[in-house]
């Protein structure tokens, strides 16, 4: 039984560990491919994988400008490493043809901790996230450069942004979705449904 639902963007990266974490975290949790799809869910989730190919797909979809107009709509959205980076209004090193959906005042540069083999797993402090660290898998992350005012950082590891929530937007450097703890998705799960119960403005 569950009230809300959370689509995940499924043009490229790690969807399925998202679905499984999303309803584990107590959503009903689908695929999002098409425009359509994008209109009936309550929040979605950006997923790890590679921005530039993501950012391109979307456009090629017709889903960027939409999903510009439900993020800056209020939609509840949740990005993680490449989702991150979709979700930041500008990032210090795109390649030729990158665009985001933007919705965070924030600056990132992509691929910050290095290289693929330099991927890391730490523990991560997360504010607003109850019972101790998040294990931490950072792979080919981002990290974010400098968070505007209207941007809370939630998390730091080695002096470097690497979450931040803006308003209903939630972005993470790492992927709780390869972890088995489900908390950050319940953190994100809680703001979807507040934003549901408050209802049309
Ligand atoms: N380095 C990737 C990018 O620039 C992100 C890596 C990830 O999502 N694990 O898109």
């Amino acid at each position: 039984m569950s009230d809300i639902v959370i689509g995940v963007l499924a043009l490229q990266g790690d969807v399925r560990e998202h679905l499984v974490a999303l309803a584990a975290a107590g959503a009903v949790a689908r695929p999002v491919r098409r425009p359509e799809e994008l209109a009936e869910v309550d929040g979605l989730v950006l997923p790890g994988g590679e921005s530039t190919t993501i950012s391109k797909l979307a456009v090629l979809f017709g889903l960027m400008e939409p999903l510009r107009a439900r993020v800056q709509g209020g939609m509840p959205v949740y990005g993680t490493c490449a989702g991150m980076i979709l979700l930041a209004d500008k990032i210090l090193d795109p390649r030729s043809g990158q665009e985001t959906v933007g919705g965070v005042d924030m600056i990132v540069r992509r691929n910050a901790f290095g290289r693929q083999n330099e991927s890391f797993e730490a523990a991560v402090e997360v504010r607003g996230v109850e019972g101790g660290p998040v294990h931490g898998v950072f792979i080919r992350a981002p990290w974010v450069e400098s968070a505007g005012a209207g941007a809370e950082v939630i998390a730091e590891h080695d002096g470097h942004i690497v979450a931040v929530r803006q308003g209903n937007a939630l972005a993470t450097s790492f992927h709780p979705e390869l972890t088995g703890d489900h908390r950050v998705h319940g953190l994100f799960v809680d703001m979807a449904r507040g934003y549901k119960a408050a209802g049309p403005l």
